[in-house]
């Protein structure tokens, strides 16, 4: 193994540089200022994909720059760094992105993927349903051809839950069932159905989180389609989206070490300044010690990041699934872990909405429930790496 073998290319180091320098131009009050306001961050969004930072991992033919999803992540992982997690950089340019990149047809690439990669075109992705949770075997939205269509169109209907960004999306992609000719089962199907299409409707959930993005329960009633709204083959859905899967977990575990990394920064910050005894508090070991932990719990979650990123980069989707979930859980603790510490460093200041800490409580709390929870992590790597039976 090279002697560099831990250390980022200078390139993702300077792709980092560059995005924390604009992020930090919009920063968290920014972001929490359109939060509270009801508004969006659209100009960061296109800001962002004007700069190349969006599209960085779509092919250079489609206007992207041609990266990985490592450097994808380094993008996300910056942004939220600087106190702007943005959820959508986990959906559309990285598990739709990814879908439609390796599976789409030449003209659905050519369709979305420019939009894509410099935000004019946002792509929501919807897989949760309200009575199939965590296990999405049991997803009922469905799929059929439409009896009326000439073209081999195609008729939704279903419900979704949790849906985030419907509202800043352009089109959703949707994961459906349809009926297996040959075996008569249901198998999965992704369709891209735009936010304006007859019978599609939505409705925001009222969430706890300190965020202008929002979740959604998406009522799919007889939506019809053309017969090129579904992506990749009909008879390798599963496959496809576990595709966009391996991204979705690694970008999520970006977005949980940015915000660990923001939480951190801010009690360490604060701690150096705040005097209580004579003395900064930082010198009582009961402040600096869970700190220190913090740091060092954010680093491994960072590496196995990096790491996962690195097999899925190289094209072995098996090793990466096994990394990028043990990414995913690690990164969930450590945001969880760093917030809670950084708000117990601030003491009463610690829930005031002028240090603007206590909302990275359930921000970071998403990140150990979402995509996928860290009891399903768990499930996984039991059965998977340690072939220990499953409970279900
Ligand atoms: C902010 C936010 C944004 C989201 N955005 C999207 C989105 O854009 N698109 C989308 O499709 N979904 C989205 N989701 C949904 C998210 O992926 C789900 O919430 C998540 O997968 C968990 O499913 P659930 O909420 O139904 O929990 P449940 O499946 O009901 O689980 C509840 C609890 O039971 C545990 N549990 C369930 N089964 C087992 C088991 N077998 N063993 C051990 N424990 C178990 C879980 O770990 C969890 O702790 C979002 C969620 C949030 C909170």
């Amino acid at each position: 193994m090279s002697e560099t073998a831990f250390t980022e290319s200078e390139e993702r180091q300077s792709l980092r540089k560059e995005v924390a320098k604009l992020a930090s131009g919009y920063g968290r009050e920014y972001f929490v200022k359109q939060a509270r306001t009801g508004g969006k961050t659209k100009d960061l969004w296109l800001d962002m994909g004007k700069h190349g930072y969006l599209g960085v991992a779509v092919p250079e033919e489609y206007g992207g720059g041609g990266g990985g999803i490592g450097d994808l992540a380094a993008v996300c992982e910056e942004l939220a760094s600087m106190g702007c997690p943005l959820l959508m950089m986990v959906v559309s340019p990285a598990i739709c992105g990814t879908i439609i990149a390796r599976f789409g047809t030449e003209e659905q690439k050519q369709r979305w993927l420019p939009g894509i990669a410099d935000g004019t075109l946002t792509m929501g992705f919807a897989i949760t349903e309200p009575d199939a949770g965590s296990n999405s075997h049991n997803i009922t939205t469905t799929a059929r051809r439409d009896p009326d269509s000439s073209e081999g169109g195609w008729v939704l209907k279903g419900r979704k839950i949790y849906i985030s960004g419907v509202d800043e999306a352009d089109s959703v992609l949707v994961v459906a069932r349809m009926e297996d000719a040959r075996t008569g089962k249901l198998k999965p199907a992704l369709f891209v159905v735009p936010t304006d299409a007859p019978g599609f409707e939505y409705q925001p959930i009222e969430m706890e989180i300190v965020s202008p993005e929002k979740q959604f329960t998406l009522f799919v009633d007889d939506v019809r389609l053309p017969a090129d709204a579904l992506v990749g083959d009909e008879n390798a859905g599963l496959m496809q989206l576990f595709a966009g899967l391996n991204p979705e977990r690694i970008m999520a575990a970006a977005f949980a070490t940015g915000i660990g990394r923001f939480a951190l920064a801010k009690a360490t910050d604060y701690v150096k300044g705040r005097e209580v005894f004579g003395a900064p508090i930082a010198t009582h070991q009961a402040i600096s010690h869970p700190l220190a932990q913090s740091h060092i719990e954010i680093e491994l979650a960072r590496l196995m990041t990096q790491k996962a990123a690195a097999l899925y980069d190289a094209g072995d989707d098996f090793g990466a699934g096994e990394a990028a979930n043990m990414a995913k859980y690690a990164a969930g603790e450590a945001a969880c872990a760093a917030a809670d510490r950084a708000v117990q460093a601030h003491g009463g200041n610690g829930i005031t909405t002028e240090y603007g800490v206590a909302g990275l409580l359930v921000a970071s709390r998403v990140t150990r429930i979402a995509p996928v929870s860290r009891e399903m992590i768990l499930n996984f790597v039991g059965s998977h790496s340690l072939g220990l039976p499953k409970s279900y």
